[in-house]
């Protein structure tokens, strides 16, 4: 059986991830918890609008942890839907 990652942690400058919360060994800034989810997820594809225009080049689930570290108390854009 295949393991799949479901949470990892990465750095919202130099994009290195871990297994592990904490900050990051190059930049000393706070990793971002990550969910991407099983292979088949939908949050790993790009948002896109109803004509199937792309929203974003960076897959849902990181826009999402992105969001939620960034801006706790708000609600997340429209985008998030995929
Ligand atoms: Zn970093």
């Amino acid at each position: 059986m295949v393991d799949v990652i479901t949470v990892v942690y990465v750095c919202g400058r130099c994009f290195s991830a871990d297994s592990a919360p904490g900050p990051c060994p190059r930049c000393a800034l706070p990793r971002v918890r990550c969910e991407p989810g099983g292979l088949a997820d939908p949050s790993r594809q790009p948002p896109s609008d109803a004509h199937g225009r792309l929203l974003s080049r960076a897959p849902v689930w990181w826009l999402r942890a992105w969001h939620a570290a960034r801006y706790p108390s708000q609600a997340m854009p429209a985008y998030d839907q995929p």
